[in-house]
C-alpha cells in the first residue's frame, strides 16, 4: 500500500493517508479533511464495474445458449418419438382406417417439422453480448440451419429404425 502525504491546509502539518481512504484527521490540529478520490482510482473502479457487467452478460448469454440447446434436444426427441409412434400406428392398422390415417398425418407433420423446426430454432438464437469470447458465440449461419435439418432427418430416421425394431 502506497502511503500518500498531504499538507494540512489548517496547520500545514504533514498527514499520511492510504489509497482508498476518503477522510483523514490531522494528527496535529485534529481537523478532518476530505480526500478527493484520485483519477487512477476512479478509473480502476470503473474498470472493475465494467468487468462485472461483462461477466454478468457472459453468464446470461451462456444460460440463453443452454436453453437454446435444450429446445433443440426436445425438438429432436419429439421428432424421434413421433416417427416411431406413426410407424406403430400405420403397422398396427394397415387397412386404411382411422389409426392408419392418423399415423400418416403424423408422418407428414414430422416431415414438415424437419424443415420448419430448424428455422424456428434458428430464430431463437440468443444474441451474443459484444464482449463475449468468439468461441462461445453461436454462429447463426446457413451451416447451422443445414446442421439442424440434418439432425432432424437423422432423428426421424432413427425413430423409424426404432419403430421397426420395437414392432417386431
Ligand atoms: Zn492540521
Amino acid at each position: 500500500m502506497e502511503i500518500t502525504a498531504i499538507k494540512c491546509p489548517n496547520c500545514a502539518g504533514s498527514i499520511n493517508y492510504l489509497p482508498g481512504q476518503r477522510a483523514v484527521k490531522c494528527p496535529y490540529c485534529d481537523s478532518v479533511l476530505d480526500i478527493k478520490a484520485d483519477p487512477a482510482e476512479i478509473a480502476l473502479d470503473l474498470a472493475k464495474k465494467k468487468y462485472q457487467n461483462a461477466d454478468a452478460a457472459r453468464v446470461g448469454y451462456l444460460n440463453n445458449l443452454r436453453s437454446w440447446k435444450t429446445k433443440g434436444r426436445i425438438l429432436l426427441t419429439v421428432q424421434f418419438a413421433l416417427t416411431m409412434i406413426s410407424y406403430f400406428l400405420t403397422e398396427i392398422n394397415s387397412e386404411g382406417t382411422g389409426l392408419y390415417n392418423f399415423g400418416m398425418m403424423l408422418v407428414v407433420a414430422v416431415f414438415v417439422s424437419i424443415f420448419a423446426g430448424p428455422i424456428w430454432l434458428k430464430s431463437k438464437i440468443p444474441p451474443a453480448p459484444q464482449n463475449i469470447e468468439e468461441q462461445l458465440k453461436l454462429k447463426g449461419s446457413v451451416l447451422l440451419t443445414i446442421k439442424l435439418v440434418a439432425l432432424s432427418i437423422l432423428a426421424m430416421f432413427l425413430g423409424l429404425i426404432a419403430g421397426v425394431i420395437l414392432y417386431r
